[in-house]
Protein backbone atom coordinates (compact mmCIF):
# COMPACT_ATOMS: atom_id res chain seq x y z
CA UNK A 1 0.00 0.00 0.00
CA UNK A 2 0.84 3.75 -0.65
CA UNK A 3 2.24 5.38 2.76
CA UNK A 4 -0.47 6.68 4.65
CA UNK A 5 -0.45 8.93 8.02
CA UNK A 6 -4.18 8.79 8.03
CA UNK A 7 -5.56 6.34 10.68
CA UNK A 8 -8.90 6.24 8.24
CA UNK A 9 -6.45 4.53 5.76
CA UNK A 10 -4.36 2.60 7.61
CA UNK A 11 -7.64 0.69 9.67
CA UNK A 12 -8.37 -0.32 5.77
CA UNK A 13 -4.98 -1.14 4.74
CA UNK A 14 -2.20 -1.30 6.91
CA UNK A 15 -0.28 -5.15 7.11
CA UNK A 16 -2.16 -6.39 4.11
CA UNK A 17 -2.72 -6.13 0.08
CA UNK A 18 -4.08 -9.58 -0.50
CA UNK A 19 -3.65 -13.42 -0.26
CA UNK A 20 -0.81 -14.04 -2.28
CA UNK A 21 -2.13 -17.65 -2.77
CA UNK A 22 -5.41 -16.98 -3.72
CA UNK A 23 -5.92 -12.47 -4.66
CA UNK A 24 -8.15 -12.64 -1.82
CA UNK A 25 -8.92 -9.33 -0.56
CA UNK A 26 -10.88 -9.91 2.59
CA UNK A 27 -8.25 -10.87 5.16
CA UNK A 28 -8.38 -14.84 4.95
CA UNK A 29 -9.48 -16.53 8.64
CA UNK A 30 -6.20 -18.86 9.11
CA UNK A 31 -7.98 -21.56 11.13
CA UNK A 32 -5.08 -23.68 12.27
CA UNK A 33 -3.45 -24.27 14.97
CA UNK A 34 0.10 -25.22 13.78
CA UNK A 35 2.23 -24.95 10.56
CA UNK A 36 4.01 -27.18 9.07
CA UNK A 37 7.79 -27.07 9.01
CA UNK A 38 9.96 -27.22 6.18
CA UNK A 39 12.54 -29.67 7.97
CA UNK A 40 13.66 -30.02 11.50
CA UNK A 41 16.22 -27.00 10.98
CA UNK A 42 13.64 -24.77 9.72
CA UNK A 43 11.94 -26.00 12.37
CA UNK A 44 14.84 -25.13 15.67
CA UNK A 45 15.41 -21.82 13.38
CA UNK A 46 12.02 -20.47 14.48
CA UNK A 47 12.59 -21.56 17.30
CA UNK A 48 15.48 -19.72 18.44
CA UNK A 49 13.91 -16.64 16.71
CA UNK A 50 16.84 -17.05 13.99
CA UNK A 51 14.29 -17.28 11.26
CA UNK A 52 10.73 -15.26 11.53
CA UNK A 53 7.70 -17.48 11.14
CA UNK A 54 4.83 -19.50 12.51
CA UNK A 55 4.79 -22.47 14.58
CA UNK A 56 1.78 -22.50 16.84
CA UNK A 57 -1.20 -20.31 16.88
CA UNK A 58 -0.81 -19.79 20.93
CA UNK A 59 2.27 -17.81 19.40
CA UNK A 60 1.62 -16.07 16.00
CA UNK A 61 -0.88 -16.54 13.48
CA UNK A 62 -1.13 -14.82 10.52
CA UNK A 63 -4.83 -13.29 10.49
CA UNK A 64 -4.06 -12.11 14.20
CA UNK A 65 -0.74 -10.70 12.66
CA UNK A 66 -2.34 -8.70 9.79
CA UNK A 67 -4.69 -6.99 12.82
CA UNK A 68 -1.57 -6.32 15.21
CA UNK A 69 0.36 -4.77 12.17
CA UNK A 70 -3.16 -2.61 11.40
CA UNK A 71 -3.21 -1.50 14.95
CA UNK A 72 0.25 -0.55 15.56
CA UNK A 73 0.16 1.17 12.14
CA UNK A 74 -3.48 3.19 12.83
CA UNK A 75 -1.71 3.96 16.72
CA UNK A 76 1.54 5.06 15.44
CA UNK A 77 3.37 2.25 17.40
CA UNK A 78 6.47 -0.11 16.75
CA UNK A 79 4.21 -3.49 16.96
CA UNK A 80 1.53 -4.94 18.54
CA UNK A 81 0.04 -8.24 20.22
CA UNK A 82 -3.08 -8.92 20.56
CA UNK A 83 -4.66 -10.88 23.39
CA UNK A 84 -8.44 -12.74 24.03
CA UNK A 85 -9.93 -10.21 26.08
CA UNK A 86 -9.16 -6.11 27.04
CA UNK A 87 -8.38 -7.71 30.88
CA UNK A 88 -6.25 -10.32 29.73
CA UNK A 89 -4.48 -7.18 28.20
CA UNK A 90 -4.39 -5.13 31.03
CA UNK A 91 -3.15 -8.50 33.22
CA UNK A 92 -0.28 -9.29 30.39
CA UNK A 93 0.71 -5.44 30.75
CA UNK A 94 1.74 -5.65 34.19
CA UNK A 95 3.39 -9.13 34.03
CA UNK A 96 5.22 -8.26 31.69
CA UNK A 97 7.06 -4.77 33.10
CA UNK A 98 6.69 -6.57 37.27
CA UNK A 99 7.74 -9.22 39.34
CA UNK A 100 6.64 -10.47 43.02
CA UNK A 101 8.25 -7.82 45.19
CA UNK A 102 7.61 -5.09 42.79
CA UNK A 103 4.67 -2.52 42.73
CA UNK A 104 3.30 0.26 39.85
CA UNK A 105 1.20 3.33 40.42
CA UNK A 106 -2.27 3.62 39.01
CA UNK A 107 -4.76 5.84 38.96
CA UNK A 108 -7.88 5.27 40.73
CA UNK A 109 -10.00 6.06 37.69
CA UNK A 110 -10.21 2.62 36.16
CA UNK A 111 -13.07 -0.04 34.44
CA UNK A 112 -14.12 -2.09 37.72
CA UNK A 113 -12.63 -5.17 36.68
CA UNK A 114 -9.39 -3.78 35.70
CA UNK A 115 -9.45 -2.54 39.51
CA UNK A 116 -10.23 -5.51 41.17
CA UNK A 117 -7.63 -7.72 39.37
CA UNK A 118 -5.05 -5.25 40.45
CA UNK A 119 -6.13 -4.89 44.45
CA UNK A 120 -6.60 -9.26 44.49
CA UNK A 121 -5.04 -11.54 41.85
CA UNK A 122 -2.10 -9.49 41.76
CA UNK A 123 -1.47 -8.27 45.21
CA UNK A 124 -1.64 -12.36 46.03
CA UNK A 125 0.97 -12.56 43.20
CA UNK A 126 3.05 -9.78 45.32
CA UNK A 127 2.62 -7.11 42.98
CA UNK A 128 1.48 -4.47 44.84
CA UNK A 129 -1.09 -1.43 42.42
CA UNK A 130 -0.36 1.60 44.37
CA UNK A 131 -3.51 3.43 43.70
CA UNK A 132 -3.49 7.59 43.16
CA UNK A 133 -6.01 9.71 42.37
CA UNK A 134 -5.14 11.28 38.74
CA UNK A 135 -6.23 14.44 39.32
CA UNK A 136 -2.86 15.80 40.67
CA UNK A 137 0.02 14.46 38.02
CA UNK A 138 2.60 14.42 41.00
CA UNK A 139 0.79 11.74 43.12
CA UNK A 140 2.50 8.99 40.76
CA UNK A 141 5.92 10.44 41.23
CA UNK A 142 4.87 10.47 45.31
CA UNK A 143 4.11 6.58 45.20
CA UNK A 144 7.11 5.82 43.40
CA UNK A 145 9.89 3.88 44.85
CA UNK A 146 12.93 1.84 43.91
CA UNK A 147 10.62 -1.41 43.22
CA UNK A 148 8.08 0.94 41.19
CA UNK A 149 8.33 -0.81 37.71
CA UNK A 150 5.41 1.08 35.75
CA UNK A 151 2.54 3.64 35.42
CA UNK A 152 -0.84 2.92 34.59
CA UNK A 153 -4.25 4.53 33.56
CA UNK A 154 -7.12 5.34 31.36
CA UNK A 155 -7.28 7.87 28.83
CA UNK A 156 -11.15 8.63 29.56
CA UNK A 157 -12.24 6.73 32.28
CA UNK A 158 -15.85 6.21 33.38
CA UNK A 159 -18.04 6.75 35.01
CA UNK A 160 -15.94 10.51 36.01
CA UNK A 161 -14.38 10.78 32.01
CA UNK A 162 -12.26 13.17 33.17
CA UNK A 163 -9.25 12.88 30.64
CA UNK A 164 -5.90 11.60 32.10
CA UNK A 165 -3.03 13.89 32.33
CA UNK A 166 -1.06 11.85 30.06
CA UNK A 167 1.72 14.24 29.29
CA UNK A 168 2.15 15.43 32.58
CA UNK A 169 2.52 11.54 34.28
CA UNK A 170 4.70 10.51 30.65
CA UNK A 171 7.21 12.85 32.01
CA UNK A 172 7.53 12.00 35.54
CA UNK A 173 8.01 8.09 34.43
CA UNK A 174 10.73 9.23 31.99
CA UNK A 175 12.76 11.22 35.09
CA UNK A 176 12.67 7.38 36.29
CA UNK A 177 12.79 5.29 33.44
CA UNK A 178 9.77 4.04 34.10
CA UNK A 179 7.05 3.53 31.27
CA UNK A 180 3.31 4.76 31.01
CA UNK A 181 0.82 2.33 29.76
CA UNK A 182 -2.40 4.10 28.71
CA UNK A 183 -5.54 2.22 28.25
CA UNK A 184 -7.15 3.97 25.50
CA UNK A 185 -10.17 1.91 24.97
CA UNK A 186 -12.87 4.73 25.08
CA UNK A 187 -11.01 7.03 22.77
CA UNK A 188 -9.42 5.18 20.07
CA UNK A 189 -8.25 7.29 16.71
CA UNK A 190 -9.51 10.46 19.33
CA UNK A 191 -6.99 10.39 21.64
CA UNK A 192 -3.17 9.74 20.61
CA UNK A 193 -1.54 8.51 23.71
CA UNK A 194 1.98 8.32 22.25
CA UNK A 195 2.03 11.64 20.98
CA UNK A 196 2.38 12.46 24.52
CA UNK A 197 4.59 10.08 25.51
CA UNK A 198 2.94 7.02 26.59
CA UNK A 199 5.21 3.94 26.19
CA UNK A 200 2.08 1.07 25.85
CA UNK A 201 -1.44 1.61 24.80
CA UNK A 202 -3.71 -1.15 25.67
CA UNK A 203 -7.41 -1.69 24.33
CA UNK A 204 -10.65 -3.66 24.98
CA UNK A 205 -11.20 -4.33 21.47
CA UNK A 206 -14.25 -5.36 22.29
CA UNK A 207 -15.64 -2.30 22.48
CA UNK A 208 -15.24 0.09 20.04
CA UNK A 209 -12.73 -1.14 17.71
CA UNK A 210 -14.73 -4.10 16.95
CA UNK A 211 -17.05 -2.31 17.53
CA UNK A 212 -20.67 -4.41 16.97
CA UNK A 213 -21.13 -6.21 20.02
CA UNK A 214 -20.04 -9.26 18.83
CA UNK A 215 -16.53 -10.30 19.82
CA UNK A 216 -13.93 -10.30 22.85
CA UNK A 217 -10.29 -9.10 22.50
CA UNK A 218 -7.57 -6.93 23.39
CA UNK A 219 -4.14 -5.86 22.56
CA UNK A 220 -0.91 -4.13 24.09
CA UNK A 221 0.65 -1.54 21.57
CA UNK A 222 4.36 -0.39 21.90
CA UNK A 223 5.44 2.94 21.19
CA UNK A 224 9.12 2.39 19.94
CA UNK A 225 9.93 5.12 21.20
CA UNK A 226 10.30 4.03 25.39
CA UNK A 227 13.87 2.61 26.04
CA UNK A 228 13.92 -0.40 28.09
CA UNK A 229 17.30 -0.15 29.21
CA UNK A 230 17.36 3.45 29.47
CA UNK A 231 18.13 2.78 33.31
CA UNK A 232 18.34 -1.05 33.38
CA UNK A 233 17.81 -1.27 37.52
CA UNK A 234 14.61 0.59 37.29
CA UNK A 235 12.63 -2.78 35.07
CA UNK A 236 15.02 -5.97 35.38
CA UNK A 237 12.24 -8.15 33.36
CA UNK A 238 13.74 -6.56 30.21
CA UNK A 239 17.26 -6.04 31.67
CA UNK A 240 18.42 -9.67 33.77
CA UNK A 241 18.50 -13.20 31.97
CA UNK A 242 14.20 -14.57 31.79
CA UNK A 243 14.72 -17.79 32.50
CA UNK A 244 11.07 -18.14 31.06
CA UNK A 245 12.61 -17.91 27.40
CA UNK A 246 16.30 -19.65 27.29
CA UNK A 247 17.55 -16.23 29.69
CA UNK A 248 17.65 -13.88 27.46
CA UNK A 249 18.07 -10.32 28.19
CA UNK A 250 14.71 -8.84 26.70
CA UNK A 251 16.22 -5.28 25.75
CA UNK A 252 18.88 -6.95 24.11
CA UNK A 253 17.54 -9.90 22.76
CA UNK A 254 14.85 -8.02 20.83
CA UNK A 255 17.00 -5.17 19.28
CA UNK A 256 17.91 -6.59 15.74
CA UNK A 257 14.24 -7.41 15.45
CA UNK A 258 13.61 -3.18 16.35
CA UNK A 259 12.27 -1.12 19.42
CA UNK A 260 9.51 -4.05 19.54
CA UNK A 261 11.36 -5.34 23.60
CA UNK A 262 7.92 -5.11 24.74
CA UNK A 263 6.15 -7.10 22.47
CA UNK A 264 8.52 -10.08 22.09
CA UNK A 265 8.79 -10.46 25.62
CA UNK A 266 4.94 -10.62 25.82
CA UNK A 267 5.10 -12.97 22.97
CA UNK A 268 7.63 -14.91 23.83
CA UNK A 269 7.71 -15.29 27.81
CA UNK A 270 4.07 -14.83 28.55
CA UNK A 271 1.65 -15.73 25.65
CA UNK A 272 3.88 -18.82 25.13
CA UNK A 273 3.58 -19.45 28.53
CA UNK A 274 0.04 -18.86 29.35
CA UNK A 275 -1.99 -18.57 26.74
CA UNK A 276 -4.66 -15.83 26.23
CA UNK A 277 -4.48 -15.75 22.53
CA UNK A 278 -6.81 -13.98 20.39
CA UNK A 279 -8.92 -16.66 18.33
CA UNK A 280 -8.22 -15.62 14.73
CA UNK A 281 -12.20 -15.81 13.76
CA UNK A 282 -12.24 -13.01 16.39
CA UNK A 283 -8.98 -11.29 14.54
CA UNK A 284 -11.47 -10.64 11.40
CA UNK A 285 -14.51 -9.76 13.46
CA UNK A 286 -12.42 -7.12 14.52
CA UNK A 287 -10.98 -6.38 11.59
CA UNK A 288 -14.24 -5.48 9.74
CA UNK A 289 -15.40 -3.50 13.07
CA UNK A 290 -11.76 -1.26 12.25
CA UNK A 291 -12.35 -0.84 8.72
CA UNK A 292 -15.19 2.13 9.81
CA UNK A 293 -13.91 2.83 13.23
CA UNK A 294 -13.02 6.41 12.03
CA UNK A 295 -16.65 6.83 11.03
CA UNK A 296 -18.23 5.53 13.58
CA UNK A 297 -16.33 7.52 16.46
CA UNK A 298 -16.99 10.49 14.41
CA UNK A 299 -21.15 9.34 14.87
CA UNK A 300 -20.83 7.73 18.62
CA UNK A 301 -19.33 11.18 19.47
CA UNK A 302 -21.91 13.52 17.56
CA UNK A 303 -24.91 11.24 19.07
CA UNK A 304 -23.26 11.77 22.27
CA UNK A 305 -22.73 15.62 22.51
CA UNK A 306 -26.81 15.91 21.62
CA UNK A 307 -27.57 13.27 24.27
CA UNK A 308 -25.36 15.51 27.41
CA UNK A 309 -26.48 18.43 26.28
CA UNK A 310 -30.18 17.60 26.06
CA UNK A 311 -29.84 15.74 29.68
CA UNK A 312 -28.45 18.66 30.64
CA UNK A 313 -31.20 21.14 30.01
CA UNK A 314 -33.58 18.43 31.39
CA UNK A 315 -35.35 19.76 34.49
CA UNK A 316 -34.90 16.31 36.67
CA UNK A 317 -31.17 15.52 35.69
CA UNK A 318 -29.37 16.49 38.46
CA UNK A 319 -25.98 15.95 36.79
CA UNK A 320 -24.42 15.18 33.55
CA UNK A 321 -20.82 13.92 32.83
CA UNK A 322 -19.57 14.40 29.28
CA UNK A 323 -16.40 16.14 27.89
CA UNK A 324 -18.54 17.86 26.46
CA UNK A 325 -19.71 19.77 29.07
CA UNK A 326 -16.37 19.76 31.56
CA UNK A 327 -15.46 23.43 32.80
CA UNK A 328 -12.04 24.88 34.44
CA UNK A 329 -9.06 22.12 34.00
CA UNK A 330 -11.00 19.20 33.06
CA UNK A 331 -12.32 21.06 29.81
CA UNK A 332 -8.20 22.24 29.33
CA UNK A 333 -7.65 18.27 29.62
CA UNK A 334 -10.52 17.27 27.23
CA UNK A 335 -9.76 19.68 24.41
CA UNK A 336 -5.67 19.15 25.02
CA UNK A 337 -6.25 15.18 24.52
CA UNK A 338 -9.59 14.87 22.43
CA UNK A 339 -9.43 15.46 18.83
CA UNK A 340 -12.21 15.25 16.46
CA UNK A 341 -15.10 14.05 19.14
CA UNK A 342 -15.42 13.40 23.25
CA UNK A 343 -16.43 10.00 22.41
CA UNK A 344 -19.46 7.94 23.26
CA UNK A 345 -20.10 7.40 26.88
CA UNK A 346 -22.30 9.73 29.01
CA UNK A 347 -23.05 9.16 32.76
CA UNK A 348 -25.47 11.02 34.71
CA UNK A 349 -27.54 11.48 37.63
CA UNK A 350 -31.46 11.95 38.45
CA UNK A 351 -32.78 13.96 40.73
CA UNK A 352 -34.81 12.15 43.80
CA UNK A 353 -33.90 8.51 45.23
CA UNK A 354 -31.37 6.03 44.03
CA UNK A 355 -34.21 3.86 42.86
CA UNK A 356 -34.76 6.62 39.95
CA UNK A 357 -32.19 5.42 38.35
CA UNK A 358 -32.41 1.57 38.25
CA UNK A 359 -36.72 2.19 36.76
CA UNK A 360 -35.00 4.52 33.92
CA UNK A 361 -33.38 1.68 32.93
CA UNK A 362 -36.03 -0.47 33.19
CA UNK A 363 -37.97 1.55 30.99
CA UNK A 364 -35.70 1.61 28.19
CA UNK A 365 -37.09 0.55 24.93
CA UNK A 366 -34.46 1.26 22.52
CA UNK A 367 -31.37 1.35 24.29
CA UNK A 368 -30.39 -2.26 25.88
CA UNK A 369 -29.50 -2.64 29.42
CA UNK A 370 -25.90 -5.05 29.45
CA UNK A 371 -22.62 -4.42 30.74
CA UNK A 372 -20.85 -3.41 27.91
CA UNK A 373 -19.73 -0.10 25.91
CA UNK A 374 -18.64 0.95 22.40
CA UNK A 375 -21.28 -1.54 20.44
CA UNK A 376 -23.04 0.42 17.66
CA UNK A 377 -26.65 0.08 19.63
CA UNK A 378 -27.51 2.61 22.40
CA UNK A 379 -26.76 0.26 25.45
CA UNK A 380 -27.46 1.45 29.74
CA UNK A 381 -26.45 0.46 32.55
CA UNK A 382 -26.36 1.05 36.50
CA UNK A 383 -22.44 0.41 37.02
CA UNK A 384 -23.27 0.38 41.45
CA UNK A 385 -25.07 -3.05 41.00
CA UNK A 386 -23.10 -4.39 37.72
CA UNK A 387 -19.82 -3.08 36.24
CA UNK A 388 -18.89 -2.25 39.76
CA UNK A 389 -20.36 -4.11 42.29
CA UNK A 390 -16.86 -6.07 43.29
CA UNK A 391 -16.08 -2.99 44.75
CA UNK A 392 -16.63 -1.31 48.22
CA UNK A 393 -18.85 1.52 48.31
CA UNK A 394 -15.96 3.76 49.64
CA UNK A 395 -14.10 2.41 46.35
CA UNK A 396 -16.99 3.33 44.42
CA UNK A 397 -17.45 6.15 45.10
CA UNK A 398 -13.77 6.77 44.57
CA UNK A 399 -14.23 5.67 41.08
CA UNK A 400 -17.02 8.23 40.77
CA UNK A 401 -20.14 5.41 40.78
CA UNK A 402 -22.69 6.48 43.10
CA UNK A 403 -25.65 4.46 44.03
CA UNK A 404 -27.97 6.80 41.38
CA UNK A 405 -25.77 6.98 38.40
CA UNK A 406 -26.38 5.72 35.00
CA UNK A 407 -24.21 5.31 32.19
CA UNK A 408 -24.65 5.30 28.65
CA UNK A 409 -22.89 4.24 25.84
CA UNK A 410 -24.37 5.81 23.21
CA UNK A 411 -24.84 3.89 19.76
CA UNK A 412 -25.09 5.27 15.93
CA UNK A 413 -28.93 5.09 15.47
CA UNK A 414 -30.70 8.32 14.24
CA UNK A 415 -30.24 10.99 17.53
CA UNK A 416 -34.16 11.32 17.08
CA UNK A 417 -34.75 7.58 17.58
CA UNK A 418 -32.34 7.89 21.34
CA UNK A 419 -33.47 11.20 22.20
CA UNK A 420 -36.92 9.98 22.03
CA UNK A 421 -36.38 6.37 23.87
CA UNK A 422 -34.31 8.89 26.80
CA UNK A 423 -37.72 11.50 27.34
CA UNK A 424 -40.14 8.02 27.80
CA UNK A 425 -37.79 6.29 29.89
CA UNK A 426 -37.62 9.89 31.93
CA UNK A 427 -41.12 9.93 31.54
CA UNK A 428 -41.88 6.39 32.85
CA UNK A 429 -39.58 6.88 35.67
CA UNK A 430 -41.45 9.56 37.17
CA UNK A 431 -38.95 11.72 36.32
N1 LIG B 1 -10.62 -1.64 29.81
C1 LIG B 1 -11.76 -0.92 29.81
C2 LIG B 1 -11.69 0.58 29.84
C3 LIG B 1 -13.00 -1.57 29.82
O1 LIG B 1 -14.13 -0.85 29.83
C4 LIG B 1 -13.02 -2.99 29.81
C5 LIG B 1 -14.31 -3.74 29.83
O2 LIG B 1 -15.36 -3.19 30.06
C6 LIG B 1 -11.82 -3.69 29.81
C7 LIG B 1 -10.63 -2.98 29.79
C8 LIG B 1 -11.79 -5.19 29.78
O3 LIG B 1 -12.03 -5.61 28.48
P1 LIG B 1 -12.69 -7.02 28.06
O4 LIG B 1 -14.12 -6.94 28.47
O5 LIG B 1 -12.46 -7.07 26.60
O6 LIG B 1 -11.95 -8.06 28.81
Amino acid sequence: MAPSKHAQTLSLHAGYRCDPATGSVAVPINMTSAYQFQSTEHAAKLFTFEEQGNIYTRITNPTVEILEKRLAAIEGGSAALALASGQAAAFYAIQNVARAGDNFVSSTELYGGTYNMFKTILRAQGIEARFVDPSDPENFRRATDSKTRAYFAETLPNPKLNVFPIAEVAEIGKSFGLPLIVDNTAAPLLCRPFEHGAAVVLYSLTKWIAGHGNSLGGALIESGAFDWSAVPERLPAFNAPDPSYHDVVWSNFAKPFGPVAFTMKGRGSLMLNLGSCLSPFNAFLIMQGLETLALRMRAHSENASAVAAYLNEHPSVARVIHPSLATGAAKARATKYLKGGFGGLVGFELKGDALMGKKFIDALKLFYHVANIGDTRSLATHPASTTHSQLLPEEQIAAGVSPGYVRLSVGIEHIDDILSDLTQALQAAGA
